[in-house]
């Protein structure tokens, strides 16, 4: 598992539960739940664990506001310039 580098967030209810992101996912920390949201599917979540901030979950997914994706080095230069 490559050291994480940023982390992703579901929207759950606005998964459709189509595993594009899973499939498109690098490191391969996406993974379909057994649950069912409130459109009736099985959406993703994050594995907790791994995700680079890579963006490519956020830009393969199809439906808007579904993935929120967190890059540190962002959070980190943003305290730096802060300080
Ligand atoms: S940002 Fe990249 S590493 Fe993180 S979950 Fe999305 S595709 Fe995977
Ligand atoms: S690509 Fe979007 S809609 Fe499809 S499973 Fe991933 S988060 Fe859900």
């Amino acid at each position: 598992m490559p050291t994480p580098r940023g982390k992703v967030e579901i929207a759950q209810d606005q998964c459709k539960g189509c595993a594009v992101c899973v499939d498109a996912c690098p490191p391969k920390v996406l993974k379909l739940t057994t649950v069912l949201n409130v459109q009736g599917y099985h959406p993703v979540q994050y594995l907790g664990d791994g995700c680079t901030g890579c963006g490519i979950c956020f830009y393969a997914c199809p439906e808007p506001g579904a993935i929120t994706v967190y890059k540190w080095q962002d959070e980190e230069s943003k305290k730096q310039k802060a300080a």
